[in-house]
C-alpha cells in the first residue's frame, strides 16, 4: 500500500472506531430515552385507568343507595295497599308502578355498573402490567448504558490521545481533503470491484484501480471523493 495510503488508513481506523464508540454510546442512550418513554404512557393508562374505576365505585354507590331507597319505598307502598292503610288507594298504585319502573332502571343501571366494574378491573390490571414490563424495561435500558458508559468514555479518551500523531503522518493537502470527507460524514477509504466504487457505485477510471493496487499512486473516487483501496 502506498506510504500516504497507509497513514490515510491508520487515522480512518481510528477515527472510524470513535464513530462506532460514539453510534454505540447514541444507540444505548435513545434506548433509555424511548423506554423512558414508554413508562411514562403506561403511568398515564394506569392513572387513567384508576380514575375510570374509581368513578364506577362512585356511580356504583350512587345508584346502590338509590335503588335502595327506592326498593324501601315500593316495599313500604305495596304494604300500604296490601293492607289497606293507604290514604289515596288509587294514588297509592301510580305511586306503586311508578317506583317500580325505577327500581327497574336503577337494577338494570346496577347490572351495566357490574360490568363496568369488571370491564375497568381488567383494563387497570392490563395496565398495571404493562407498567411493570416498562418499569422492568427501562431498568434494563439503565443497566445497560451504565455497563458501557464508562468503557466507552475511557475508549473514546484514549483514541483522541492517540489521534494527533496518527493526524500529523497525513500530509498537508491530503489532511484538508480527509477534515471534508469527515465533515461530510463520508467513509475516507472505499473499495473498488471491477472498477467500480462499492459505497457509491461510481465506475473508477481503470488507470487509478492499477497505479492504487501497484501503489504508485493515491487516488479518489471521483464520486463520493474517498480514497480507493487497493
Ligand atoms: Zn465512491
Amino acid at each position: 500500500m502506498h506510504p500516504d495510503l497507509v497513514a490515510i488508513s491508520n487515522l480512518w481506523q481510528l477515527d472510524h472506531q470513535n464513530d462506532l464508540l460514539r453510534e454505540e454510546h447514541e444507540r444505548l442512550a435513545s434506548a433509555v430515552r424511548t423506554a423512558a418513554s414508554v413508562l411514562k404512557a403506561a403511568e398515564a393508562s394506569v392513572a387513567a385507568a384508576t380514575a375510570e374505576r374509581d368513578r364506577i365505585t362512585t356511580a356504583t354507590r350512587t345508584n346502590d343507595r338509590e335503588l335502595a331507597d327506592y326498593a324501601d319505598k315500593r316495599d313500604r307502598t305495596r304494604k300500604m295497599i296490601d293492607t289497606g292503610t293507604a290514604p289515596d288507594y288509587a294514588a297509592a298504585e301510580r305511586q306503586l308502578a311508578q317506583v317500580l319502573e325505577i327500581v327497574d332502571r336503577l337494577e338494570t343501571a346496577a347490572l351495566e355498573l357490574l360490568d363496568a366494574t369488571e370491564g375497568a378491573a381488567r383494563t387497570l390490571l392490563d395496565a398495571r402490567k404493562e407498567q411493570e414490563r416498562a418499569t422492568t424495561a427501562l431498568a434494563e435500558a439503565r443497566e445497560a448504558l451504565g455497563a458501557r458508559d464508562a468503557p466507552i468514555r475511557a475508549e473514546l479518551t484514549e483514541l483522541i490521545a492517540r489521534r494527533p500523531p496518527l493526524a500529523e503522518e497525513v500530509r498537508g493537502e491530503l489532511r484538508s481533503t480527509y477534515a471534508q470527507l469527515r465533515q461530510r460524514k463520508r467513509p475516507a477509504l472505499v473499495n473498488t470491484v471491477e472498477n467500480m466504487c462499492q459505497t457509491c457505485q461510481t465506475r473508477i477510471p481503470t488507470q487509478r484501480v492499477v497505479e492504487t493496487t501497484l501503489a504508485r499512486a493515491i487516488h479518489n473516487c471521483p464520486g463520493c471523493g474517498a480514497w480507493l483501496l487497493p
